[in-house]
């Protein structure tokens, strides 16, 4: 890390609104690599020193963290962090790092090869649970080297001091394990407006600049950092200029902010009289009675697998229905679309054993996974059924190619309908639509339109597979907008289909909230646009002036 000077500037894709200044906090994912791997003779009980301390320092930072999530009410988790902090403090791990560095290793490339023993022991057993605790001892192990290498443990999960985050990237399960106001920003070196980091930070109203690039480097050793979301930059350890610099951009948000205010609860309706509905993207059910202060007037994308993405195992049915239930009732008749388990890409899921794939995009993704896994799928699909009579329930299958997949993701839903029945358990009767995010099924929408009762254009992935551009490259930002004439061609075909076929057209990927291209979708006949809660007010001011 070279050193950083004060006023740097990072400049990079404006991914999400408002701006903020606070301190800085490096997410670093390590590489583990030792940066010594060998002591002296005269240095072995000062190193053996350093290794006791860095265990009780991990292992105090774990149980803090296990205490904190228990208050929280988070039970589970702290369990998880309870037992790493039982890992760290095991005798036989320590004996055999000791012994490494007796034989004149440093401890960190002690910690990081009998971390690494163990994980492989673990990973080799035959149960499925033991073989997954491998990963836990690598991440045990890769916390106390870290913090022998003077960087302590990451630790996005304890973060206490409202921040600036500072990261290479920042995977969902990461935003997800960021304790509520925590996150003061996102500065992130790779990504676009598409990535999950870039929707997340939407969906909580958390400024975000990524795809700053390697200028990123220069800046992980600063205090503080000032982010403007808006524009697209930051400014790490800002000098006084820049700080009233922002003091006057925080007003002038504040008053756009309150302007907006007299639209959040209106009707989105063009001049002519066209009503168009503006609905909510949510990843939690916690995010509900928020997007309805925001004015949604409804949910056009519920990202089930952001609920799950905190927790360390699957979700029961009972829990899942729990959660749906109390979206649908927070909605009450306004409808709310729930899209089935959305895994693979650059999201995984703990709990659900995924391959390793030389392309994931392209890969074991969405409904192609839950097709082929019915203990993942079959417990959702029945939560969903039972949560329908408390609200207005929509189902949505995402990545769908074509009919085949679309006709056997309807026959498990059926399955699962019938069980129901057979149980006498109650349940309800939902809509099926599908999300049109491939070219495959944008260009064969008029197969696909009478077999649903709506299509939701999943831009960001219709983006990236039309174009060939990963949603997630900082260098591809030309072809990461859905205003390119390809995309609007395919999002114009399924419009045309849709209205053959008497179904409507929503979209609920990114597009739909971006000022310049609403025109345009309404144009090509949308009638649904869902996204980020906090983008809404203005949405419907856009609309009302078209
Ligand atoms: C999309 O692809 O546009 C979409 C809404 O789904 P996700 O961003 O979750 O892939
Ligand atoms: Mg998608």
């Amino acid at each position: 890390m070279s050193e950083t000077v004060p006023g740097t500037r990072l400049t990079g894709v404006a991914a999400s609104e408002g701006v903020a200044v606070g301190p800085v906090f490096v997410h670093v994912v390590r590489e583990l690599k030792p940066e010594r791997e060998n002591i002296s003779e005269g240095e072995v009980e000062e190193e053996l020193g350093r290794f006791k301390a860095a265990i009780e320092a991990v292992t105090v930072k774990l149980a803090a963290t296990a205490e904190k999530m228990r208050e929280g009410g988070s039970e589970k988790e702290a369990g998880i962090f309870e037992a790493h902090a039982e890992m760290a403090e095991d005798p036989e791990f320590q004996s055999e790092v000791e012994e490494r560095v007796r034989g004149l290793e440093s401890p960190e490339a002690g910690v990081i090869a009998v971390g690494e023993e163990f994980a492989g022991m673990f990973a080799a057993m035959e149960d499925e649970y033991m073989a997954a605790r491998a990963d836990d001892v690598r991440d045990v192990a890769s916390q106390i080297a870290s913090e022998l290498m003077g960087g302590g443990p990451s630790g996005l999960e304890s973060l206490a001091e409202p921040s600036v985050i500072l990261a290479h990237s920042l995977a969902p399960s990461d935003t997800a394990r960021i304790p509520e106001g925590m996150a003061l920003g996102f500065v992130v070196s790779g990504g676009s407006r598409t990535s999950h980091v870039s929707i997340m930070a939407r969906s909580f109203g958390i400024p975000a600049v990524v795809g700053v690039g390697e200028a990123l480097e220069d800046a992980l050793g600063a205090e503080t950092a000032a982010i403007d979301g808006n524009e697209g930059y930051a400014v790490v350890d800002p000098g006084d200029d820049i700080l009233s610099e922002f003091e006057q951009k925080q007003r002038d948000a504040d008053m756009e902010a309150a302007a907006l205010e007299e639209y959040k609860h209106t009707e989105a309706r063009t001049k002519d009289g066209r009503r168009i509905e503006v609905a909510a993207n949510i990843g939690s059910a916690e995010e509900a009675d928020g997007a309805i202060k925001w004015g949604a007037e409804g949910v056009g994308l519920f990202r089930t697998e952001f609920l799950f993405m905190k927790r360390p195992d699957l979700p029961s049915e009972d829990e899942q229905y729990e959660a749906y239930r109390s979206v649908a009732e927070a909605f009450g008749e306004r409808p709310v679309i729930i899209r089935t388990i959305d895994v693979g890409g650059d999201k995984d899921l703990p709990g659900v054993d995924q391959p390793e794939e030389e392309n994931p995009f392209l890969g074991w993704r969405g409904i192609r996974m839950c097709l082929d896994v019915p203990e993942l799928f079959k417990p959702q699909l029945r939560a969903i059924l039972r949560a329908a009579p408390h609200g207005r329930l929509r189902i949505m299958f995402p990545m769908v190619v074509d009919n085949v997949e679309l006709s056997a993701a309807k026959e498990i839903l059926e399955e699962c309908r019938k069980e129901l029945e057979d149980e006498g358990t109650e349940y309800g009767d939902v809509e099926v639509g599908v999300m049109i995010e491939t070219p495959a099924a944008a260009i064969r929408a008029s197969d696909i339109a009478p077999e649903v009762s709506f299509f939701s254009v999943g831009t960001n992935d219709l983006v990236q597979y039309t174009l060939a551009a990963d949603r997630g490259n900082e260098r591809l930002t030309r072809l990461q907008t859905a205003d390119h004439p390809a995309v609007l061609d395919l999002i114009g075909k399924t419009c045309e289909a849709a209205r053959e076929a008497g179904i409507w057209v929503g979209v609920c990927g990114e597009a739909a909230g971006e000022p310049d291209m609403i025109q345009k979708l309404l144009d090509l006949g949308v009638a649904e646009l869902s996204m980020s809660a906090p983008s809404i007010p203005k949405a419907k001011k856009i609309v009302s002036e078209l």
